[in-house]
């Protein structure tokens, strides 16, 4: 527990070093020196979280449609609920795409590839909206795992969810296999995050000895685009969920929701935060027994920051790899952030594994996250602020549907 609580001190520490030795490197002329026994340590950690996404994404999504499955119990508050949280997140997504093509069309966003060598990119060729909804349906359960295909693991994970709930008590077993695999596959996750000090280290000190300061200039922008989307989700959607369809001022659900951002912001964790957001919610209104399903709810399955936070950085990544990314990439960007957002965690620095599925499934290489790996807390702690308010807005305005229902 002790050491989960000072990862941020090492993460920050190793930003910092890595920072300072990869001026020294930048300056001494030693690029290579880093690229040839720095970088491949962060490519360890990198290999290590796409090594861990697929079974993640598999039982979390399975994990979540079965607690959804009881939803039949609680009827129309779980199928306004998710509606909320699917429409809220979309819009998350176009926010954040919106505002890293104006980030990059202004020229904000650099260019990496000469100098990191240019990425093995093959562009995946978007044949029309028909073919994209074939392609999702796997011929082959296996196929779709070993080419880590991650729109077809969720469409397997949605039928083995639905399946497993339909068999009803003899799918029990399974049902609590996957609860238990979870478990096992929650501890895995913890621990390859819990190794991010040597991936920043690394990557950090590779990066800043290859481009020298600028690219901390570029790391700053990254993170400005994804807090200016963050604000503009925020003040849009949940202050006009909150005038139009709760009757409450947006100050004053800012006010009452407070205490929870600040704790989902220091603490990066929506689970964490679920006592203060009840706390909040209710002060604010909602009835204690639509929050108590909607923000347990909520914190594993809504994640507008996190798709925000997806969406920016994956356009951030493909620019720097050199890509650029058509109309009907963006598409899919929309698609899949959603979907991964939903897959998400709601622990510290889940949503970047859950990126590493995104740039998957759009080939762009994997490994280009190692640029914001070291930052990640950063974007962290805004995302998370921004998913906490979405639960407690979503609360809110399902209480009132249901009051004048
Ligand atoms: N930390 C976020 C949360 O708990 C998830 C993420 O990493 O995006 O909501």
């Amino acid at each position: 527990m002790k050491k989960k609580n000072n990862l941020p001190v090492r993460i920050l520490i190793a930003l910092v070093a890595g920072i300072a030795v990869g001026l020294v490197c930048y300056f001494a002329g030693l690029a290579d020196f880093t690229a040839t026994y720095l970088k491949p340590f962060g490519d360890i950690f990198v290999n290590l979280l796409k090594f861990i996404v697929v079974p993640v994404v598999l039982l979390s999504m399975i994990d979540g449609i079965l607690s959804m499955g009881d939803m039949k119990q609680v009827g129309s508050v779980g199928v306004k609920t998710v509606a909320y949280f699917l429409c809220t997140t979309a819009i998350a997504c176009v926010i954040g795409l919106v505002f890293a093509n104006i980030f990059m069309g202004a020229g904000l966003f650099p260019d990496l590839s000469a100098e990191l060598g240019a990425a093995e990119y093959e562009p995946k060729a978007f044949n029309g909206f028909m073919s994209v909804l074939v392609d999702i349906f796997p011929s082959n359960m296996w196929g779709a795992f070993v080419n880590a295909n991650m729109l077809q693991v969720i469409v397997v994970s949605l039928f083995f969810g639905g399946a497993i709930m339909m068999a009803g008590e003899k799918g029990k077993l399974c049902r609590d296999l996957v609860g238990s695999m979870y478990a096992v596959i929650e501890q895995l996750m913890e621990f390859v995050i819990s190794l991010s000090p040597i991936g920043v280290f690394t990557y950090m000190a590779w990066v800043t000895a290859t481009q020298g300061a600028a690219i901390l200039g570029s790391l700053f922008l990254v993170i400005l685009c994804a807090y200016i989307g963050y604000a503009v989700h925020a003040v849009l959607v949940y202050s006009l969920s909150a005038q139009i369809v709760v009757g409450m001022s947006p100050m004053k659900f800012f006010k009452g929701a407070f205490a929870a951002m600040i704790f989902a912001f220091t603490s990066t964790s929506s689970a964490a935060t679920l006592p203060v957001s009840k706390e909040c919610a209710h002060e604010l209104g909602a009835k204690d027994d639509i929050a108590a399903f909607v923000l347990p709810l909520g914190s594993t399955i809504n994640m507008d920051g996190t798709a925000i936070y997806q969406c920016v950085a994956t356009v951030f990544i493909a620019s720097c790899a050199g890509i650029h990314l058509t109309i009907g990439q963006m598409v899919i960007v929309v698609v899949t952030a959603t979907l991964a957002s939903i897959g998400t965690a709601g622990v510290s620095g889940a949503g970047m594994i859950m990126l590493a599925m995104v740039l998957e499934t759009l080939g762009i290489p994997v490994a280009y996250i190692g640029l914001i790996v070291a930052v990640d807390r950063l974007f962290d702690m805004g995302r998370t602020c921004l998913n906490v308010t979405g639960d407690i807005a979503c609360s809110l305005c399902v209480s009132k549907w249901q009051e004048k229902k």
